[in-house]
């Protein structure tokens, strides 16, 4: 058998609903899906079909159980359920359950529950899982964090602060503590910039880039800063983001391309937007970035949030300086590794 054979022959065995092939049996003269609960068949006897037609005009009846000519139940379902997931992501307001019901053309109670065991979340939750994935994703991007809840479709600022439990799984005061729940993965890395590199790593994201002399006091303060979390070692399954990171730390290369999850408050999330929004070349002072994000009051508020970033480079917090000119403290490695970004980044912008 090749690949394609065994693949198939994997997916009836398993009983997978699979519309993109159909198997017959020889000794029986019958075709069907390969989700079919009729008895498994002697690989010998078993012959693959691209489509129902295929397997008739090969002189195949179709199977009385899983009936192979006609629509496939399932698929229609899963067709039901992905276009309440489109509506649920392109209507504003999301519409609700009854709703959602009716379009399907089924009771709120069946509807509820196929969609909750097709897609592991009620539609409720999904919709708010999606409404806060376009959030981080527009973070990322964003001129404010208001803009940003703006566009993921939240209809003020007041309304992200009152679901923000909801919607990132705890309140912002949370955060803090670093009350953080999730399996991170992450890799150790020698670097020429400041000696080791730490690259902490979500599903979905870069939420830790430490750099550091010595490799033990990063996985200290990896712990520290995610006490919670469950911390596994990935070299494989980071490489990509770790060169991209090296590229950046090292090379001096944009950072604009590299998954960003990384998680705080609100007040955090302003002041690390504020500071992707320095050029590389430039610099701040912690009093300019306070008036930035609109609380001038808040200098020494906005000196932790750039202490507390937790990806370092990519969110230049080794862009801001003090109002003297000299360049303040850096958690990542010291001053001389703060200068030499800045050297670095000055020579390149041909400063
Ligand atoms: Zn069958």
């Amino acid at each position: 058998m090749n690949t394609l054979q065994e693949r198939r022959w994997q997916a009836i065995a398993q009983r997978q609903h699979d519309d993109t092939f159909f198997y017959s049996v020889k000794t029986t003269g019958v075709y069907c899906r390969p989700s079919c609960a009729a008895r498994l068949a002697r690989p010998e006897n078993v012959a693959f079909h691209d489509s129902a037609e295929q397997a008739e005009a090969a002189g195949f009846r179709p199977c009385k159980r899983c009936k192979p000519d006609q629509q496939d139940p399932h698929r229609l379902r899963a067709e039901l359920v992905e276009r309440a997931c489109r509506r649920l992501e392109e209507s504003e307001p999301p519409p609700d359950l009854k709703e959602l019901a009716a379009q399907a053309g089924l009771s709120p109670f069946h509807f509820h529950r196929l969609f909750k065991q097709l897609v592991g979340l009620t539609p409720k939750q999904y919709e708010r899982a999606r409404r806060a994935e376009r959030l981080r994703a527009g973070l990322a991007g964003a001129e404010s964090v208001t803009e940003a809840i703006f566009e993921a479709g939240y209809q003020s600022s007041s309304r992200f602060y009152e679901n923000s439990r909801e919607i990132l799984g705890m309140s912002p005061s949370h955060f803090k503590k670093g009350g953080e729940n999730r399996r991170l993965g992450y890799c150790l890395r020698p670097c020429r910039l400041s000696g080791w590199m730490l690259v902490a790593a979500s599903e979905t994201g870069i939420c830790g880039i430490f750099l550091g002399d010595r490799p033990e006091p990063l996985v200290e303060e990896l712990r520290r800063r995610f006490t919670h979390a469950e911390l596994v070692p990935a070299e494989d399954a980071l490489e990509a983001w770790v060169q991209a990171a090296l590229a950046m730390v090292d090379a001096g290369e944009s950072a604009l391309e590299l998954p960003l999850d990384v998680r705080g408050t609100v007040f955090q999330h302003q002041v690390w937007e504020a500071l992707r929004s320095i050029a590389p070349g430039e610099t701040r002072t912690y009093t300019q970035l306070a008036s930035q994000i609109g609380r001038p009051r808040a200098v020494r508020a906005v000196a932790a949030a750039c202490a507390a970033n937790p990806v370092a480079v990519a969110i230049p917090c080794h862009r801001v300086i003090r109002a003297d000119g000299s360049l303040a403290g850096y958690a990542w490695g010291g001053p001389e590794v703060k200068r030499a970004l800045l050297q670095r980044e000055a020579r390149q912008q041909g400063f």
